[in-house]
């Protein structure tokens, strides 16, 4: 049931292996990776298009699998979020992206954070005061992140998710909706929601040079966003045609395998030292 895809990832067929013994020993093999260390921090990161400069950095968890290999987050989020194992996979990417952040401040490099939360997340009350002891045991202020929500996660239990978000956001962590475009009553939420940054998905913005509808598109939501007074970003970046699109567009930040492609969390300062717009 599981095939290699071209980039050297194994894709298991969900049809194939939703029976319950086989989600069991997933469930099972998630745990021990905690503890067997097979999770793998990486981050790509996000580029202010008008200066080229480096501000940010997007954490992407991969799991190293010791027969499978490489394991990427579409083949095992979706599952974690349904049995609810996300909670202890967004502790732990939270845990390494602190340490990250430390580890950049001893070499004088300051950037933001992005974590990805799901909608699991969202729902655990005790959220804020689990980010807020681990900010304090790191000695991080919580302006250091931004956590990244997609609709679909808000959609679920608007109003459990807007008191969660707004505590978040009380305490100063920064807010930005994910994959935007891409879900439901998109508008609604950035009137309610205390956020941040819209996230344009990238969708859109893959082939927007040849495709005006994209573009009508990614042209319309950078103007929304500045609108409502939000920082935009351009996730998908591929070409340098691209870039410059998006750049005279007005959007403020972007991110891309054209800037570069998520990398092992180490390897982020020697990028960061090399970069050269
Ligand atoms: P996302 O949050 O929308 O993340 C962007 C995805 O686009 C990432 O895929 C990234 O590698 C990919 N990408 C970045 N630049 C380009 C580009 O120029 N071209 C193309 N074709 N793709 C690009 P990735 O790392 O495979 O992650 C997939 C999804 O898995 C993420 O989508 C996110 O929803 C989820 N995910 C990843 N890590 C985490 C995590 O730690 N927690 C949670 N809750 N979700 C995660
Ligand atoms: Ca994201
Ligand atoms: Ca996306
Ligand atoms: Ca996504």
């Amino acid at each position: 049931t599981a095939k290699q895809r071209n980039d050297g990832a194994v894709v298991y067929d969900a049809a194939i292996d939703k029976s319950s013994e086989q989600s069991l020993s997933l469930l099972t093999e998630l745990r021990n990776a905690v503890e067997r260390n097979e999770f793998r921090l990486f981050v790509q990161p996000k580029i202010m298009l008008g200066s080229g400069k480096a501000v940010g950095a997007e954490a992407l968890v991969r799991w190293v699998h010791p027969e499978r290999g490489n394991v990427f987050p579409d083949q095992f989020i979706p599952f974690a979020e349904q049995t609810g194992f996300i909670r202890v996979l967004t502790r732990w990417v939270m845990e390494q992206s602190a340490v990250l952040c430390r580890q950049l401040a001893a070499q004088d490099i300051k950037l933001k954070i992005s974590v990805n939360l799901s909608t699991r997340d969202l729902m655990d009350q005790d959220l804020p005061v689990k980010f807020a002891e681990l900010l304090a045991r790191h000695e991080l202020e919580p302006s250091a992140f931004c956590l990244e929500i997609t609709e679909s996660a808000i959609m679920d239990d608007p109003v459990r998710a807007q008191n969660t978000l707004e505590r978040l956001h009380g305490m100063g962590m920064e807010l930005s909706i994910d994959d935007f475009g891409t879900g439901y009553s998109s508008l609604a939420y950035l009137k309610r929601l205390p956020v941040d940054e819209l996230k344009i998905d990238k969708s859109f913005v893959l082939n927007m040079e040849n495709d005006i509808g994209d573009s009508k598109i990614v042209r319309s939501t950078i103007d929304l966003g500045h609108n409502m007074g939000l920082r935009v970003v351009a996730e998908g970046i591929e070409s340098e045609a691209v870039w410059r699109l998006l750049a005279r567009m007005g959007c403020d930040q972007g991110q891309g395998y054209f800037m570069s492609r998520p990398m092992p969390a180490e390897q982020l300062a020697g990028w960061l030292e090399k970069w050269q717009p």
